[in-house]
Order: C-alpha cells, then structure tokens, then sequence
C-alpha cells in the first residue's frame, strides 16, 4: 500500500531532506584527487549527526557506514574505506538521513578533477533522467509515467538504464511501497496523488545495464565494468508542482 503522508508529516520530511541536502552539499565540496572514500564518510557523519538526525544507512542490513561511495563502475552501495579518489574518477555519494522519525534519502555523482567527455555525458544524461522523472511525478499521472521518462531520457542518449536496483516510496521507513522502476512504460501502474513521497533513483551505464555484486556482498558494479553514474531526490507529489524534499 502507498502510503500518502499528512501536511505535518510532509513538513518533517522537508526537515530530513534539508539535512540530506546540506550533507551532500558538503560531501561536493570536498572531492578532489587525494580525499580517501573514509573521509567522505567521517564528513557525512559529523555533519548529520551536528545537525541531530542520523545516517539512515549505518546499520541497515548490517551496511558499515554512513555513506555509500561508489566509484566508476561501481554502480551502488559501495563501502567507504582507504581508496584514494583520483583524477577522472567519478564518484557517487548516495546519503540518507532520519530526522524526527522520517527519511531523506538522496544521491549525486561528481566528477574528480578533469574526467573524460564519456564520463561527463553520462552524469549530465542521468541527472537529466531524474530531472526528467520529477517533472512527471503529479497528481493524475501514473507510475509508470516516471519509469518511462527515465528510460526515454537515458535510451534516446545512448545510455542503459539499470533494471535490477529501484526508486521507492520513502517516510516513516526508508524503503516504502511502491517499487519505482528506471524503466516501463507510460500510463502504466498506480494513480500518483497528492502526500506521496518517492525516492527517484535513476542509476545509467556507458555499456550493459547488467550488473553484479562484489566479494564484499555490497559493492554492485557494472558487468562489463564501464561507468556508472547514480542521482537520487526524495519527492513529494503535490496538487500543484512537484517538491524536491532534497534540495537546498
Ligand atoms: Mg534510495
């Protein structure tokens, strides 16, 4: 069951997202070649935790951090630890917080230094995929009106779209009904009306939308191991324009 959140709840929400926004601000601010993916994790920490929410990845599933960092053909959930960001790496920072109960949950993939003209084209094209999603998500439309928008948008650009990893609703619990898919079809699939709250996730590969799991059983990375790039907002479907809960 979706879940449709009250104006009280919706402006709890604003607050975790606030949070989300301000710490992934941060996190940008500091990558450069030579920053370890630990420190990103210390910054997200010390900032979440001075602004009285907590990291709503440290512990989940037995996860180990605050963030997760996940670099070129590292699609998501990758572990901070020693790795040393170099120059033409792109780096995704996927961050959630709980605030008063409730989750933000938001992503960003940037660029180290000079990266390659690929590398640019696929965090420009998926960043467009999740701008082009949100403009979807209104009241009458449907579900798969931003699936749709997140495979038009990536397929027409020569980018994959990943089928195995989601978008979801989000509240109370980080990972609320309904799966929201980077791929479908238009006018498919739940009603969207006002009080949703979703995770819009587009994650787009250079290659093979195929992925698969590291050793460490967290780590996904592309199959063929080209580039992966990964932006996310939390959202709120109103009567009228779409709320971006994560931005600033
Ligand atoms: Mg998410």
């Amino acid at each position: 069951m979706v879940i449709r959140k009250s104006a009280r709840e919706l402006a709890l929400m604003r607050e975790a997202g606030k949070i989300v926004a301000l710490t992934q601000a941060r996190l940008e601010e500091i990558i450069k070649p030579g920053v370890t993916t630990a420190e990103l994790d210390a910054l997200a920490y010390e900032t979440v935790t001075k602004l009285r929410a907590t990291p709503s990845f440290l512990g989940y599933r037995g996860f180990p951090a605050s963030l997760c960092v996940s670099i070129n053909e590292e699609l998501v959930h990758g572990i901070p630890g020693r790795r040393v960001l170099e120059e033409g790496d792109i780096v995704s920072m996927d961050f959630g917080a709980i605030c008063q109960g409730y989750h933000g949950d938001a992503a960003i993939t940037v660029g180290v230094g000079k990266i390659s003209k690929r590398a640019q084209e696929l965090i420009d094209t998926t960043r467009g995929a999740l701008e082009a999603s949100i403009a979807q998500a209104r009241k009458g439309r449907h579900l798969g009106d931003i699936s749709w928008a997140i495979q038009s948008y990536a397929e027409s650009r020569g980018f994959s779209v990943v089928r195995q990893y989601v978008g979801h609703g989000i509240g109370r619990d980080m990972h609320e009904d309904p799966q929201i898919p980077n791929h479908g079809q238009p006018g498919r699939g739940i009603l969207l009306k006002p009080g949703m709250t979703f995770a819009l996730e587009p994650m787009l590969n250079v290659g093979t939308y195929q992925t698969r799991v590291m050793d460490d059983n967290w780590t996904v990375v592309t199959e063929d191991d080209e580039l992966s790039a990964h932006f996310e907002h939390t959202i709120a479907v109103t009567d009228g324009e779409p709320e971006i809960l994560t931005r600033l």
